[in-house]
């Protein structure tokens, strides 16, 4: 398909060059509203000639790119950020739309979103650099950092504006050109900030979206281009392992930020109310298709029936429906498929004994499931240890911190971790546990202006911060005369 916009005017083609177009093979895929399986648009599929093409456009466009003033790419940025400071609630409801997700969750994650350009217009203008005469006196040492070259993002469906622009800002303050790839099931909402970019001026050939059908092969040979010179994921560790070994081949420079599997420790002595109002945020956020989401949930066996009261009290009468509709708390899962595999992970914890104190079931129509908690699950059982990526909440109660702090690092996965309790035994705590993030007392970690990032596999690298941009940049040392 070649038309620029779909009849319901969301852009669904290509952009590769500074032009939208549809893809080589005049195809396109459906893109589905999951809270009633209707198609909203039709996107284009890029061939894999579609998708060397991108690159080519961005090794292009990388020189004059590069050595724009920075402070003519921070404006840039800045304008960005003020489109969609206008434009937040239009981007909102392209993500409702083709996500499911419930609307104030849309609505927080559009301001989240922007803010990574607002932040990275003011790295852009900071780059760092060293200037100091060798210990021996022999000479200067100079250290200085250039853009990496192009760069090669993918996101996932979850987050498809955050995630997007976690990667877009930073490489752009840099200095360098990408071509974004986002997930099958969100191609609208990359589609839309892509176009947000254009119009706050980055010149053509600078971003390029492609949307390949068979994603695979289609991403191999992108990273096989000799002119890419950095991917950064964010996605699945299973694809984030595969991508590790592609990048091998041409020793490309990789950031990922992959899956988790948070644990939410409520220690002795916490204070329930404010852990119950944590696990609400840090479970139900984003309906907890995040990968920061609450997976399983530890509590002190003096604490567990009053948590486990409360937090099934404060999830009753969440309403569930079509996020669209701004009444409702929780909106559908990203799809059918999605809700499925929440659905079995709960039936299987009930059929090895865990208590039911809420939800388990699907709603009958869309892609919804229910508010559920789930009592006195086994450590080690499959819920616990599977990224359960919807509003389910597993808990298990321990009865002593140490053996608390060895279940949360039971996992291959060291994202995030949640704990709640006495502020210097919590923070204590903290620092034992094998995590790129810990909060303390509190629901939610994400700021732009904080390293997000995991430990073990759920990744390397960090986004956002004052390192977010250095992902995006190589350091060079030049010797020089003292
Ligand atoms: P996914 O299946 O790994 O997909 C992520 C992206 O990779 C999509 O764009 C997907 O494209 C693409 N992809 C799939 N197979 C590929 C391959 N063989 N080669 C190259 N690209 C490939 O993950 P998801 O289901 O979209 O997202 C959920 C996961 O992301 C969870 O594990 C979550 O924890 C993680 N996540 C992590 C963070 C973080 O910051 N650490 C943030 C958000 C999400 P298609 O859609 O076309 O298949």
């Amino acid at each position: 398909m070649t038309l620029e916009q779909t009849a319901t005017g969301y852009r669904s083609d290509l952009f590769i060059g500074g032009r939208w177009r549809g893809g080589s093979g005049e195809r396109t895929f459906p893109v589905l509203d999951p809270s009633d399986g209707t198609v909203i648009a039709d996107f284009a599929v890029a061939t894999e000639e579609d998708c060397v093409a991108a690159v080519d456009a961005a090794e292009a466009a990388l020189p004059e790119w590069s050595a724009t003033a920075p402070r003519q790419r921070s404006e840039i940025l800045r304008r960005a950020f003020d489109i969609l400071t206008e434009e937040r609630e239009h981007l909102a409801e392209i993500m409702v739309r083709e996500n499911g997700k419930a609307f104030a969750d849309a609505l927080a994650e559009a301001d989240y979103a922007k803010e990574f350009f607002r932040w990275f217009a003011e790295e852009a203008v900071r780059i760092p650099g060293e200037f100091r005469l060798s210990p021996n006196g022999d000479k200067r040492i100079v250290v200085t950092h250039q853009p990496i070259g192009v760069s090669l993002l993918i996101t996932p469906w979850n987050f498809p504006a955050a995630m997007a622009t976690r990667k877009l800002a930073p490489a752009l303050a840099a200095g360098c050109t990408v071509v974004l790839k986002p997930a099958s099931e969100t191609p609208l909402t990359a589609a839309y900030v892509v176009e947000v970019l254009t119009r706050a001026g980055v010149p053509a050939g600078v971003v390029n979206l492609v949307t390949p059908e068979r994603v695979g092969p289609a991403v191999e040979r992108m990273m096989a281009h000799p002119a890419v010179r950095k991917l950064s994921f964010t996605g699945s560790t299973e694809v984030g392992r595969i991508l590790l070994r592609q990048a091998a081949e041409t020793v490309i420079s990789t950031s990922m930020e992959l899956g988790g599997n948070a644990p939410f420790l409520v220690l002795p002595g916490a204070d329930v109310d404010l852990a119950v109002q944590g696990a609400v945020v840090a479970k139900m956020r984003n309906g907890g298709a995040a990968c920061t989401a609450a997976n399983r949930f530890y509590v002190h066996r003096s604490v567990y029936d009053e948590f486990a009261g409360k937090l099934t009290d404060a999830l009753r009468g969440y309403s569930v429906g079509p996020g669209i509709d701004r009444a409702n708390k929780l909106g559908a899962l990203v799809s059918v498929k999605e809700r499925d595999k929440v659905a079995d992970l709960v039936d299987e914890a009930v059929t090895e004994g865990a208590r039911l104190a809420l939800g388990g079931r699907k709603l009958p129509d869309g892609a919804f499931y229910e508010p559920t908690v789930l009592l006195d699950v086994e450590h080690g059982s499959a819920i616990t240890r599977t990224e359960v990526f919807g509003p389910v909440s597993p808990l298990v109660p321990f009865d002593d911190v140490d053996e608390a702090v060895r279940m949360a690092n039971d996992t291959i996965f060291g994202l995030i971790a949640y704990v709640f309790g006495e502020t210097g035994q919590a923070f204590s705590v903290a620092q034992r546990i094998d995590a790129g993030m810990v909060a303390v007392n509190r629901g939610v970690v994400s700021d732009p202006a904080a390293p997000f990032g995991g430990m073990k596999q759920s990744g390397l690298g960090r986004e956002g911060s004052s390192e977010g941009i250095l992902e995006f940049l190589e350091e060079k040392y030049i010797a020089t005369a003292p």
